[in-house]
């Protein structure tokens, strides 16, 4: 309740890290709070990311392994004065938020709330979201580190704990280091229904297309001009349709989409994202785009072309697999709290893919958020509850098993 009224909103635009200044605030208030705990290492470095270590207190030698959120909110809904509000023993009503009554949380349209009668539920007021993604992950973090710090019965290996800013923008492990962070192993809190485990995402490229026409002035452009513009619509009126795009794929299918084109006569750019679950996949799209390309220019023989692939992030399950143990202990945590295991794929990406590229393999915890990015994001405090129980279970298993 405290951490979502504090703003962290963070900036798509901006290049600077953080992307806004106003994310430090909580970052500096999670470093204190941590050191309050008697955790001595805890602090905020330059970029505002907060580090912190809770020792050892077995004579095993465990792994280190990280517990990681962020602590950025989208910039998909106002960030600013958020109201949160507790809605106890809910009883699958319609909750208006006081707010805006044209904001209704229902069970026919969100049926995750069926699952929640009896629990009590945050919301915000109506006129902003949340923040559950990832205040929701924080705070479970936050919690389960006291918990730890207060039960040494409870034996664990090294912990280490990391928020992150602007998960939200892309940038959320920019300015992390990996080798101060010093864990070998890590779990993000970002993930949704309680008992979720998400260990596989997208693999994803980006694409950019630079088609250059002939240009002449246009009284005396007979047989000369080539216009780069109409040959991009060409181009676009050609992608597949009906599959291999977002608005017509789902579960484990990939896609080609088109996200922005810019162009005179002279120069037309189309920047595309290509998405599968298999590397190998996005190769296959990506011959399917060039071979569209080829096939419109030679129609335009004067016409010439750029095709740049980039590479943006890959599917943690690839490495995942290499350390099988890191996704069967979660597993094995989420049915000591008593719950039904749901292993998930995420149709994007996450901080999570990137950490375990960057040598840190990451699966993707839940932490119980819903109708995220959206005034209507809410959450059951008793699936918080089930969050933390869920780390400090996960804490012990590394300890047993090692
Ligand atoms: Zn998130």
């Amino acid at each position: 309740m405290r951490y979502v009224q504090l703003d962290t909103q963070s900036d798509p635009q901006a290049d600077t890290h953080p992307t806004t200044e106003k994310q430090k605030a909580l970052s500096q208030l999670l470093a204190g709070e941590l050191q309050a705990m008697g955790i001595t290492d805890a602090h905020m470095d330059e970029w505002g990311y907060v580090y912190a270590t809770l020792p050892s207190n077995t004579t095993k030698n465990v792994p280190a392994i990280c517990f990681c959120s962020h602590i950025d909110t989208a910039p998909d809904a106002s960030g600013t004065g958020v109201k949160p509000i507790v809605h106890k023993t809910y009883q699958e009503q319609d909750i208006t938020l006081p707010d805006d009554a044209t904001q209704v949380l229902t069970p026919a349209v969100h049926g995750y709330l069926k699952k929640l009668i009896g629990h009590d539920i945050i919301t915000a007021s109506g006129t902003t979201l949340l923040g559950a993604d990832d205040k929701a992950g924080v705070a479970e973090i936050m919690d389960a580190a006291h918990y730890l710090m207060t039960h040494p019965e409870v034996k664990h290996g090294e912990i280490k704990i990391l928020f992150t800013p602007d998960e939200e923008v892309g940038q959320g492990t920019a300015k992390v280091n990996m080798q101060k962070l010093g864990a070998q192993f890590g779990y993000t809190l970002d993930g949704g229904e309680a008992g979720s485990l998400e260990d596989e995402t997208f693999s994803a490229d980006a694409v950019q297309l630079i088609i250059h026409g002939v240009i002449t002035h246009p009284g005396y452009a007979k047989d000369l001009l080539v216009n780069a513009m109409k040959i991009a619509g060409e181009i676009l009126a050609k992608l597949p349709k009906s599959e291999l795009s977002p608005e017509t794929t789902s579960g484990k299918q990939g896609f080609i989409h088109p996200v922005r084109i810019e162009g005179l006569a002279e120069r037309c750019t189309i920047d595309f994202i290509i998405r599968d679950f298999v590397t190998e996949g996005l190769k296959k799209k990506e011959d399917l785009l060039q071979g569209l390309v080829d096939l419109v220019l030679e129609q335009h023989p004067k016409a010439t072309y750029e095709f740049k692939v980039t590479e943006q992030y890959r599917n943690m399950k690839e490495v995942l697999d290499l350390h099988p143990h890191v996704v069967q202990y979660a597993k094995e945590a989420i049915a000591r709290s008593g719950l039904d295991v749901k292993t998930e794929s995420i149709r994007g990406g996450t901080d999570g893919s990137r950490l375990s590229f960057m040598g840190l393999p990451c699966p993707n915890l839940f932490a119980g958020m819903q109708a995220i990015h959206s005034k209507l994001e809410y959450i059951s405090i008793q699936d918080m509850n089930k969050a933390v129980e869920n780390i400090v279970h996960l804490a012990a298993i590394w300890e047993e098993k090692s």
